[in-house]
């Protein structure tokens, strides 16, 4: 520790995302990435934008980019705030809704960048007991002093709670902000933001990097009551006006128009997901059931980590956590049916061998 680090810094616990080799060879399946390019029409909104000013500043207020998300998730603009990836937009969120000495919850297997955020911006934090089954315990999560986040699918389970028992507990904390982190709705059910106009402490929070295909131009996205809105925009234009740039606005555009390319590029992933699944059961693995683009699966007899290991010589990542009840279990991002088909053979030869 350095003498010139300041609170903030030392009490830090950065978040490690998963590896991103320099390899084309590699089988990427540990960060949940689309397998797919983003909609052609990403693209040419890109080339555009590039001829159209990259020497100006982006607009302060992403209007254009709010008003595709408003009209793609019918909602009112005032109802959207976007960020750099959401991550950003979460991490505001922490800063605008949770604070010191008021205890939140999340899930105790859940995205790990909560606890991060937690410790960074000093909001004790309680972590809820997953059931057996990996479900949430609904009732775990009422009446929370500080507020609630959880993501919906939860990741890295990839099991999706109905929207009855999310606006249980929305419901139950009238008087704190219930965050329901959506990253992987897409390839789910029903989205909670339909109860954002019944519910003023709801704020919904989703991404264009897994769904859209769009995780290297970083663009997340919160909607809810305009309370909350504003108390976002506040925080953000207190601390970088531009938080989205002009090519990344101009390709999330794009991709919120391009509502066919959205339903076949998801579709495909569910299908691919549904396959994998049956061969990776006949290869002796539990997989819980997933509602995401990947899947949480654990060996009858083989070792999670010497499986990860294995797989990573011969070229495939995928995600380990070493993080009990769960450190014997692989998550798998679903990729391309070749890449899948590479994966399962390789395992059933790791099997056999
Ligand atoms: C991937 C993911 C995010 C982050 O998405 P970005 O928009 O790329 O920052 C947020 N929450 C969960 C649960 C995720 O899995």
């Amino acid at each position: 520790m350095n003498k010139f680090w300041s609170d903030m810094v030392k009490r830090t616990q950065p978040y490690e995302p998963g590896e991103q080799l320099n390899d084309p060879h590699i089988i990427k399946l540990n960060t949940n990435e689309n397998p797919y390019e983003p909609s052609p029409s990403v693209k040419k909104a890109i080339v555009d934008e590039m001829d159209g000013g990259l020497q100006l500043y982006p607009s302060p207020t992403a209007d254009m980019l709010r008003s595709a998300i408003a009209t793609a998730k019918d909602v009112s603009m005032e109802e959207v705030f976007v960020g750099n990836g959401s991550d950003e937009v979460l991490a505001f969120s922490f800063m605008a809704f949770f604070q010191p000495g008021k205890t939140i919850r999340f899930p105790s297997i859940t995205y790990s960048f909560y606890p991060v955020y937690s410790k960074l911006f000093d909001i004790p934090f309680e972590q809820m007991p997953l059931k057996e089954d990996f479900t949430i315990d609904v009732e775990s999560f009422f009446d929370s002093e500080g507020g609630v986040i959880l993501p919906n699918p939860n990741a890295p389970t990839s099991i999706y709670e109905e929207l009855a028992t999310i606006e249980q507990i929305i419901e139950k904390n009238p008087h704190t902000v219930v965050i329901i982190d959506e990253a992987y709705i897409d390839f789910a059910g029903p989205s909670a933001i339909e109860l954002i106009r019944k519910y003023d402490n709801l704020l919904v929070i989703q991404t264009t990097s897994k769904s859209r295909s769009l995780a290297g131009m970083r663009v997340g996205y919160a909607i809810g009551n305009s309370n909350l809105i504003d108390a976002l925009v506040r925080l953000k234009d207190s601390f970088n006006s531009y938080t989205v740039d002009r090519l990344a606005m101009a390709a999330a555009t794009a991709a919120f128009e391009d509502k066919a390319y959205l339903q076949k590029t998801v579709s495909k992933i569910k299908e691919t997901r549904e396959w994998t699944v049956t061969e990776l059961e006949r290869l002796g693995f539990d997989v819980l059931p997933s509602s995401a683009n990947f899947v949480f699966a654990v060996h009858r007899s083989v070792k999670a980590i010497d499986l990860y290991e294995y797989l990573k010589e011969e070229k495939i990542l995928v995600r380990h956590f070493n993080i009990p009840l769960i450190d014997n279990y692989l998550r798998i991002s679903i990729g391309t049916d070749e890449q899948m088909n590479v994966l399962l053979n390789k395992i059933s030869s790791y099997l056999m061998s």
